[in-house]
């Protein structure tokens, strides 16, 4: 094998994702839906694979799936759902780029890109990744060889890219009683042969959710450096792969069995920062603060909008007091219709027209204020 990067290098590397490490002592544990669905979903995924010790949320929200007909993705409100949750839970992301425009899309929202199995010979993606410096999990595709596999590595890592973390995910065989087989030969020799990080999925071998637990725990014995899982908090109603997708109880019970495993091959899995460090309270402060910031984004893109506006006033005509009527009617309805106390519309709207008001006149180049007529 001629890999000059891949197997270049006398110490494993570690990727690091913000302050958790991939490929040091600690066994990392990913785990979330196969795809993204909804707002909720992806919140109670969030809270069991923070209560389970886990540091990753997973989430598709580009499927490549076999059918044309299946369950596509979300696409980026997809990846609103998946950032929302890992922030309130204090988590990192990994989801799946297929192409450059996911890839646009997901660079800045996504903590670690993932390259699927039927990307994992996308010769051009590999590229655009290696030009990037961010975390990657590069699988091994359906029926790749090992040599194949790690030549994708190398377009990563040729790129400038050294981010990479591999992952076995199982190999098409002749065997039909699970979708795939896990090789764990494969986790060794990335061990023996490599450098990089290399994590398991057990899901995607499996296809069957009462495998998991036994192929999770001889990854981990196997050394391999973490897990990716597909969790979902009610399997039965999944869009994707709800079958092999463990319940948050199985996947908390699976977390705690690894414990000792991981000690037995001198690594640890580290539970102590699970739902116990982090209260209802505190919870719903970093839920409020987002919604803050995002409520402070909408303010200043209203803002700047009200400015276009007043560039087509007349000077002596700023305030509209008509307008002003007929959009607090409509807010009043609108209000009504979500659930938001019409009150509230009330109390707020007035400080915000004010507010659009004053950068208009100082726009005009005065700065008195007028009052509503
Ligand atoms: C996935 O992780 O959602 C996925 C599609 O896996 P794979 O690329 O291994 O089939
Ligand atoms: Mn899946």
């Amino acid at each position: 094998m001629n890999l000059p990067l891949v197997g270049l290098k006398d110490e494993r590397t570690k990727v690091k994702v913000k302050d958790t490490v991939v490929g040091g002592n600690e066994v990392i544990l990913m785990g979330g839906p196969c795809a993204v669905e909804s707002e909720s979903q992806m919140r109670e995924a969030a809270k069991a694979v923070k209560a389970a010790g886990g540091k990753v949320l997973r989430g598709g929200v580009f499927k490549p799936r076999t059918s044309p007909y299946s369950f596509q993705g979300l696409g980026i409100e997809g990846l609103k759902y998946l950032a929302e949750a890992a922030a309130e839970y204090g988590l990192l992301t990994i989801s799946e780029v297929v192409d450059e425009a996911s890839l646009e899309l997901m660079v800045d929202r996504v903590d670690i890109l993932q390259i699927g199995s039927r990307n994992m010979q996308n010769f051009q993606l590999l590229k655009l990744i290696g030009e990037l410096r961010k975390p990657v999990v590069l699988k091994r595709g359906l029926s790749a060889t090992i040599e194949e596999w790690f030549s994708a590595a190398e377009y990563i890592l040729a790129g400038g890219n050294s981010q990479v973390i591999l992952c076995e995910r199982g190999i098409r065989t002749y065997e039909p009683s699970t979708r795939n087989t896990l090789d764990l030969s494969a986790v060794a020799l990335v061990r023996e042969l490599t450098h990089l990080p290399i994590i398991v999925d057990p899901s995607h071998a499996a296809g069957r959710r009462d495998l998991i637990p036994s192929l999770a725990k001889g990854a981990i014995a196997g050394g391999a450096d973490g897990l990716l899982i597909e969790m979902h908090p009610h399997p039965e109603e999944a869009r994707s792969d709800g079958e092999q997708s463990l319940t948050p109880d199985q996947f908390n019970q699976l977390s705690e069995e690894l414990v000792p495993i991981a000690k037995a091959v001198g690594r640890k899995l580290v539970r102590s920062n699970g739902l116990e460090g982090l209260d209802d309270l505190q919870i719903l402060r970093s839920r409020i603060d987002r919604i803050d910031r995002d409520i402070v984004g909408l303010i200043a893109e209203r803002m700047n909008t009200a400015q276009e506006i007043g560039e087509h006033k007349h000077p002596g005509h700023i305030r509209d007091g008509i307008r002003e009527h007929e959009v607090m009617e409509q807010l009043q309805e609108w209000a009504k219709k979500v659930g938001c106390p019409v009150e509230a519309v009330q109390a707020i709207y007035p400080v915000i027209f004010d507010q659009a008001i004053q950068l208009q006149l100082k726009g005009k180049g005065t700065q008195k204020s007028e009052k509503a007529i």
